[in-house]
């Protein structure tokens, strides 16, 4: 607001160094909007665990004599204490994410290794749940052979066993990127249904993307929900994330690795019906001995 009206008054100067000066201001000080609510909220996040944590305490010592209730409080401070956890992990992953250049030690990362990773670290909460996951990393090649043409869902296609798709960029931020949307699809779907990740390769003019889209069939997001839910601490439905352990900043990462490796993620979804959130990252050069690593525009 202030900036703009300072803008006003010296745009009639018709020194441009002037306006640029005063957008450097106005992008200083959205900048330091955003630091201040990022710091309001990482406050509030970490305050709701330590208050009840505190108020479970209390009430372990109250209950020294019925060892029932102190088990009972026992456990849910156990559940407050995983959820500080978590949340300290995933802010340090973030400022990691934010703070390093993954392409300094950028390298050729297969997409089989990155699937297997995910699905590991989703095993076990997709077992309890009895979800079944599916991935499928195929060759274009392999798409177009007696389909249609489209390749459009490849579920014709024979999964080749390709392991050559690889992906230029830091392994450990694009595990944790995959990992993550594997992890809210599972999250965010009811018992016995499907998680399927597949992979494919984009041409591009500027070189081949290569696209891995994880597909659920949970709760969805409404079209309104679906431009924020990459936004930091934005949740949907925050009971329902703080009960599986979620942060608010799993799509945030997601969202930056993508961009800082020259991608973009994206998602579909139809309420009530499922979700497909897409990673599409430049692939990495075949030859080995040539870097045709894909520079960041920013
Ligand atoms: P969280 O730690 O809450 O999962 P994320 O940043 O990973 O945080 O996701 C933000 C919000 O987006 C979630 O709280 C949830 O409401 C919504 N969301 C993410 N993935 C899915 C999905 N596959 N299906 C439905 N909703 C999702």
């Amino acid at each position: 607001g202030e900036a703009l009206a300072v803008s006003a008054r010296v745009a009639p100067l018709g020194s441009r160094l002037v306006l640029l000066l005063v957008e450097d201001l106005t992008e200083a000080r959205r900048i330091e909007a955003v630091r201040r609510d990022f710091v309001a909220n990482v406050s509030h996040e970490l305050k709701t665990p330590v208050g009840a944590l505190s108020l479970l305490s209390e009430a372990v010592m109250d209950a020294s004599d019925d060892p029932q209730a102190v088990e009972r409080f026992a456990g849910r401070m156990q559940g407050e204490a995983v959820r500080l956890t978590n949340l300290v992990q995933e802010l340090i992953d973030l400022s990691r994410v934010q703070n390093d250049d993954p392409l300094e030690d950028a390298e050729p990362v297969r997409v089989e290794e990155l699937v297997a990773e995910a699905v590991g670290r989703c095993r076990h909460a997709a077992g309890t749940k009895q979800i079944t996951m599916a991935s499928n990393v195929w060759s274009p090649e392999g798409a177009d052979q007696g389909d249609t043409g489209q390749g459009d869902t490849g579920h014709r296609a024979e999964p080749t066993a390709t392991g050559d798709f690889r992906i230029w960029g830091n392994r450990g931020q694009l595990a944790a990127a995959l990992g993550n949307l594997v992890e809210n699809a599972v999250n965010y779907s009811p018992a016995r249904t499907r998680v399927g990740i597949a992979a494919r390769r984009v041409p591009r003019a500027g070189g081949d993307m290569i696209e891995i889209a994880v597909t659920d069939q949970g709760i969805g997001i409404s079209e309104k929900e679906r431009e924020r839910v990459f936004e930091r601490f934005y949740r949907v439905d925050p009971a329902r994330s703080r009960a599986t352990g979620g942060t608010g900043l799993g799509l945030a990462i997601v969202k930056h690795v993508a961009a800082s490796h020259g991608g973009e993620v994206t998602v579909w979804s139809a309420e009530g019906q499922g979700s497909t959130f897409t990673l599409r990252l430049p692939e990495a050069a075949a030859a080995p001995t040539r870097d045709r690593a894909p520079r960041p525009s920013h």
